[in-house]
């Protein structure tokens, strides 16, 4: 029989919950102009761009180094630089994300567009696949985006998109539900809080574990101490997991999910961050395992092999 790799942890997840309810968690602007498009932009260029920058958002980084650049007055780094640089290309050429443009995409033009200090992004033909395969999608499928996106509920959409590579990963979903966030925080989409899961990145998996809400078993735990890469089948246990966590968390602690999402994903690339957490600054910390434990900190689980995280 297949051992259960890790447990919700009740307790902890109402502790949580209630101390997360007391902090003022807010939306973020999808309107800021570094990143996202203006409110007047067109509306099949604001879809085109949302489903291409989702399709090609996963780990920028791979050992050692970062995806960081200067553009302007401001340094960014990770995901910010990959939609900072998305929002240079869409004020150079919308058209750059329509189906049609996608669907014959050139891997070197990727190179030159994704550019960090260290050169392209390190796995810019990945995201060039992707982005000819969305193209490809939707053009034989819909015709165009707003086709695509013109479903009755969130379950139809998540289904329409699951026929693209990005967006298979079933049954995480982690980038269907990072695209249906952004779409409801642009009014482009309804969706009931039920219908909304948290997409489940390593920020949020690193989180859950340092925090307990998800009790891993010790043999989980030999083998994130032995640095193992952990298999498909074995990662997606452990991030439906995390997203139970979670879930109960936000039904007990009656939070926006989109909120805990926003709050979470900055949290933990400024305070939870990897291998050095800033405890000293967490709001979090009075109610945290690993600091109660005296700074036996575990990083996310090994499984970078994939373009769905
Ligand atoms: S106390 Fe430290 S380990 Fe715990 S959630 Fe906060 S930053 Fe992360």
């Amino acid at each position: 029989m297949a051992r259960i790799p890790a447990t919700l942890n009740l307790d902890k997840i109402i502790e949580v919950a209630k101390a997360l309810a007391s902090l003022d968690l807010r939306r973020s602007n999808a309107f800021d102009p570094r990143f996202y498009p203006p409110k007047d932009a067109d509306i099949e260029a604001t879809y085109n761009y949302f489903l291409a920058m989702v399709a090609i958002d996963h780990r920028t980084n791979i050992g050692d180094w970062q995806f960081i650049r200067r553009v302007g007055d401001e340094v960014f780094t990770g995901s910010d630089l990959l939609w900072r640089l998305g929002m240079e290309m869409f004020s150079r050429d919308s058209s750059f994300f329509s189906p049609a443009s996608l669907r014959r995409l050139d891997p070197t033009v990727v190179k030159d567009w994704l550019v960090g200090d260290y050169g392209p992004v390190w796995d810019y033909g990945v995201r060039a696949y992707l982005l000819r395969d969305v193209g490809s999608y939707v053009l034989r499928n819909y015709g165009t985006t707003i086709r695509l996106f013109h479903v009755s509920n969130v379950e139809e959409l998540i289904d329409r998109l699951s026929g693209m590579a990005a967006y298979e990963d079933p049954p995480v979903k982690k980038k269907a539900y990072l695209l249906i966030k952004f779409l409801v925080l642009r009014g482009l989409l309804k969706a009931k809080p039920q219908e909304i899961k948290l997409p489940i990145d390593n920020h949020l998996t690193r989180i859950a574990y340092r925090l307990g809400i998800v009790r891993l078993e010790d043999w989980v735990l030999e083998l994130m101490r032995r640095d193992v890469h952990f298999s498909r089948e074995l990662d997606v246990e452990l991030r439906l997991t995390v997203r139970d966590a979670w879930d109960a968390v936000i039904r007990i602690g009656k939070l926006d999910p989109i909120a805990l999402d926003d709050f979470l994903w900055r949290f933990g690339r400024t305070v939870c961050i990897r291998d050095k957490p800033q405890c000293d600054k967490c709001p979090l910390k009075d109610v945290c395992n690993a600091y109660a434990r005296g700074g036996s900190f575990i990083n996310e689980h090994n499984h970078y092999l994939t373009y769905y995280y």
